[in-house]
């Protein structure tokens, strides 16, 4: 007999957390199923060097506990992956979330029982669990991409990937060091570790726009004015077209501001750091001409760090508008290129091929003591993917998002009842400051369980009609944007053979949360509601 609860949970990162407390509060039984040994997510697997937080520390963080706000010092600006990831334990041990987290165990199917209205969540151990209410808690960027380079097993050295680092962490003193990737992983790996190689190659196939975060220790000053105004601060995030207070977003255009006066927008911006600038006109993300304006601007500042001006034309982005793909927000990324013992291998038209002694380029192979693939994730769909997911009449999700992922709001499919998705394709989710989009999403699922149960309903599922004109909707939206244009993991171009749609929901945080609320307070529009009587 499988064990019967309300609620199934899986996967035990931000969201998984909060959703267990939420579950409890409702006075549901629920457990949370994780395949690591801990909790934390992406804040467990990716310990690699340098890993942090690109939002500043106190807004990346829960906003539901003021007292659990209270009480917790971030040390930095931008909190390191170790203080995030003992922020998540502390948060598990003072809400005693533990005792209802099933560790390493990884879910490998959820099918749903439409007579029981229940779904019944498989584990690799075999263990079975029904439940009325499934959250998928899985992460966007948790599936890591496929190592799709030839003779990748083939390497004789150390090989290490920023998905799941080891957690010893590793001494790369002295050692000569290739790594694949150019990504976030990858700039915040690489300027780590730079000063204590012995030499780094580093793989480049495209060139990423990178700000600078300046970072530093937790300056009380902020913090003192970010606690004296938390409620004030924490709603304006909530309405921030990315969930981000400090990216204040200007209704200026770009086109039409002088140059001169455009400029100094953008260094005052480049000033406060990380995702400022990204507010700084509301036409970056519409027009190719004001994308160009801040496309030039980052370019000049690479321009002014990198001495050896072929290095620094090659780190330059020019075949996607800037912020097409999130930005990597940086301490010192660029400077890193102007030691002697740092290369960077420029691939975007080479033939690249891993050997036993290293990493084989056009006519050259190099040589390594470890080689680090940074290669990013199979993002938004791709541990849903690896679950098998059955609703109605033993429709697999992965049949139905043959095409594409397709939702209503991101949070609920249509043939899939009682089936939650925490940060789907089709909403802000990964546009955005993500701890704000999970709340977000977590408050929305338990206040339409506690509806439901106002109304003796059991069973609510987004009908097809709603679920077309979503898609429909975040389509439309997307293409007004620039977005579309980047060969981006946003839009699956990362992953061979995945269906090129754009996933997220670009239309903003704030306006987004208003179209959930709405639906919600019309009664949940574009749900189907039943009752087991009526069924
Ligand atoms: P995750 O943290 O990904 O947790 C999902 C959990 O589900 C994982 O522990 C996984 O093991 C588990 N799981 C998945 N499938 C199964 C299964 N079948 N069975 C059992 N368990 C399963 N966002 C930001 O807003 N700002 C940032 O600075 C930022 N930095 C990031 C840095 C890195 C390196 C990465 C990879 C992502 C970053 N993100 C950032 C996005 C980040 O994923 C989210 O901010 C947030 O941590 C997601 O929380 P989550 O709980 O939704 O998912
Ligand atoms: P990513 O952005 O997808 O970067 C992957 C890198 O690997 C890219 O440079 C890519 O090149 C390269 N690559 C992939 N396959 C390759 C191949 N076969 N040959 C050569 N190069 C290949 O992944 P990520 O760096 O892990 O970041 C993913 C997301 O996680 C980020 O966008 C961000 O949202 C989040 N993140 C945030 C932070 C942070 O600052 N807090 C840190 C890490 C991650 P191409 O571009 O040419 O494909």
């Amino acid at each position: 007999m499988p064990q019967s609860l309300d609620m199934v949970i899986v996967g035990a990162g931000f969201s998984g957390l909060y959703m267990l407390h939420r579950a409890r509060g409702l006075g549901l039984s629920a457990c949370v199923v994780e395949a690591a040994d801990g909790v934390g997510g992406t804040w467990y697997w990716n310990r690699y060097p340098g890993a942090r937080v690109d939002v500043e520390s106190h807004e990346y963080s829960y906003s539901f506990s003021p007292e659990l706000e209270a009480e917790w010092k971030w040390s930095e600006r931008y909190a390191a992956q170790p203080e995030l990831l003992r922020y998540l334990n502390h948060v598990a041990d003072r809400f005693d979330l533990r005792r209802d987290i099933r560790f390493e165990t990884r879910v490998t199917s959820a099918v749903f029982d439409e007579a029981a209205n229940r779904w019944t969540v498989t584990t690799h151990r075999g263990d079975r669990i029904s439940a009325r209410y499934c959250v998928m808690a899985t992460g966007c960027l948790s599936a890591p991409k496929k190592i799709d380079i030839p003779g990748a097993d083939s390497f004789k050295g150390e090989v290490y990937n920023t998905t799941n680092w080891p957690e010893a962490g590793v001494d790369f003193t002295g050692k000569r060091v290739g790594i694949i990737g150019t990504g976030s992983s990858a700039v915040q790996t690489i300027t780590e570790i730079a000063p204590h190689v012995g030499s780094l190659h580093i793989f480049q196939r495209t060139p990423s726009f990178s700000v600078p975060a300046h970072n530093g220790p937790a300056d009380p000053e902020a913090v003192r004015n970010w606690r004296e105004n938390r409620e004030a601060n924490r709603q304006a995030g909530r309405e921030n077209p990315i969930g981000i207070v400090a990216a204040v977003f200007s209704d200026k255009l770009a086109v039409e501001t002088p140059a001169e006066e455009r400029n100094r927008i953008y260094e005052e911006r480049w000033a406060k750091g990380g995702f400022a600038i990204g507010g700084a006109f509301a036409d970056t993300m519409m027009t190719k001409e004001a994308n160009d304006t801040l496309a030039g601007f980052v370019a000049d500042k690479v321009r002014a760090v990198v001495k050896d001006t072929a290095i620094a034309e090659k780190l330059i982005p020019r075949t996607y508008p800037i912020g097409t793909k999130r930005f990597c927000v940086d301490t010192g990324y660029f400077q890193v290129f102007n030691q002697p013992n740092v290369t960077l291998v420029d691939i975007a038209n080479a033939s690249v091929t891993v050997t036993p002694k290293g990493v084989k380029s056009g006519d050259t192979e190099y040589e390594f003591d470890c080689l680090i693939f940074a290669l990013g994730f199979d993002a938004m769909t791709g541990a849903l993917s690896k679950i098998d997911i059955r609703g109605r009449d033993g429709m697999a999700l992965k049949d139905k998002w043959g095409s594409g992922p397709r939702t209503y709001l991101g949070l609920m499919v249509s043939g899939f009842p009682n089936l939650f998705l925490v940060t789907g394709p089709g909403s802000p989710s990964v546009l955005s400051n993500m701890v704000v989009s999970i709340e977000q999403h977590i408050d929305w699922i338990s206040d339409c369980i506690a509806a439901l149960g106002q109304r003796q309903m059991d069973a609510i599922e987004a009908t097809p009609e709603a679920e077309q004109g979503w898609v429909a909707h975040v389509n439309e939206v997307a293409n007004m944007t620039l977005y579309p244009q980047a060969n981006s993991w946003y839009v699956g171009a990362n992953v061979p053979g995945k269906p090129r749609v754009f996933m997220p929901y670009p239309g903003g945080v704030g306006i987004y949360r208003q179209l959930c609320d709405a639906a919600a307070a019309k009664g949940y529009e574009g749900f189907a509601l039943t009752s087991s009587a009526q069924r």
